[in-house]
């Protein structure tokens, strides 16, 4: 994946990547750093994920491993199986996604009207064989037996087909729009693809930049990479984040850094930017850029550190910014939030 965005592209695929670093002013004068976030939500699929799901389908097409009119199936919370879409429908191929049913209904809409099946399942551990990655996989298994044309598992957490998207798109991306000038990259992790991936490129370039965890409550990583056991305290509302266990794509890394956000630190700063910089994110984004301010304080004034601002806030209309739900989990929300509007003049 190329950093440099064609002026015409021969299909959406080739849209996927190439986005702008953004700096954060208030993050950014807070710490006397500059922090930049890296606008995944510009992506076609509208989040950081297509760049994985081009980079699983192409490495399946180059293995031989899918055949035109085949399905790919996933397990997602969302934004994965978006990207698969995305890419099947241009690709070929028909798209099965397993979502836990706790999901926003803005990305389970999303996933129908890009035209994927859907099948909503209960939100059980891991180690539950009704887990959604387990049920993907049964199914997968299941269509490649019955279907002639075929079934693939793209199995995101644990096809290091992920990582590579980041290794050789994301950080290469960053390094180049910064001219090297990088001291600290942090960001969250779902199936780590995106933190790992872009840690491995980075550190190739330059062993001193410093790596951060960004982790939310309801995650066993921060726990594992501070004291060595992987252990969940808490929840979150974020989407898409936090893992378990140490996935395919996890395997290998360690951060310099890690840290524990709790989502009133995130959401706080997820609607700061979108009233005061014009940035519309959801909560991940803003688990990643509490993560940001937390490195640059760490790493002192006159740094420069990146994240990831991974998708966009209207996938979470329903939740992130619907007063009553903030209320109900004891959330604060802003004034703004749900207030009528100003009678006009
Ligand atoms: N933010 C959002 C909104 C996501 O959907 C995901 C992926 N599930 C991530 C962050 C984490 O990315 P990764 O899987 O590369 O760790």
């Amino acid at each position: 994946m190329s950093n440099v965005r064609p002026t015409a592209c021969p299909d959406v695929l080739g849209a996927i990547g190439g986005t702008p670093l953004i700096r954060l002013r208030r993050a950014s004068e807070e710490t006397g750093c500059t922090i930049l976030g890296k606008a995944e939500f510009l992506n076609p699929g509208l989040s950081v994920k297509d760049r994985a799901a081009l980079s699983i389908v192409q490495d399946a097409e180059a293995h031989g491993l899918i055949r035109p009119g085949g399905t790919i199936v996933e397990g997602t919370a969302g934004n994965t199986g978006i990207g698969l879409a995305l890419v099947a429908s241009v690709r070929g191929y028909r798209t099965l996604i397993v979502i836990p049913v706790t999901q926003s209904e803005e990305k389970k809409q999303t996933l129908r009207l890009a035209g994927a099946r859907l099948v909503e399942v209960p939100a059980v551990p891991f180690s539950n064989p009704n887990n959604y990655v387990h049920v993907a996989r049964r199914l997968a298994e299941k269509l490649a037996a019955t279907e002639a044309s075929g079934a693939f598992f793209a199995d995101q957490f644990d096809n290091v087909a992920n990582r590579r998207a980041h290794a050789e798109g994301t950080g290469p991306e960053i390094w180049e729009a910064t001219g090297g000038r990088v001291d600290g990259f942090v960001c969250a992790a779902g199936t780590g693809g995106t933190l790992a991936g872009t840690a491995e490129a980075l550190r190739a370039r330059n062993p001193q930049v410093s790596i951060a965890l960004s982790d939310p409550e309801g995650s066993a990583l921060h726990a594992h990479y501070t004291t060595g056991t992987l252990k969940a305290e808490g929840s979150s509302i974020t989407e898409g984040i936090g893992q378990g266990r140490i996935t395919r794509n996890l395997e290998g890394f360690s951060p310099d850094h890690s840290f524990r956000i709790p989502d009133t630190e995130a959401l706080g700063i997820v609607f700061g930017l979108m009233r005061e910089e014009g940035l519309s994110l959801g909560g991940s984004s803003g688990i990643n850029v509490a993560g940001a301010i937390r490195l640059a304080k760490v790493l002192g004034p006159g740094h420069t550190v990146v994240t990831i601002l991974c998708d966009g806030a209207a996938r979470y209309a329903s939740k992130l910014f619907n007063p009553a739900f903030l209320a109900e989990r004891g959330l604060p929300a802003p004034d703004w939030l749900g207030a009528a509007e100003e009678p006009l003049p």
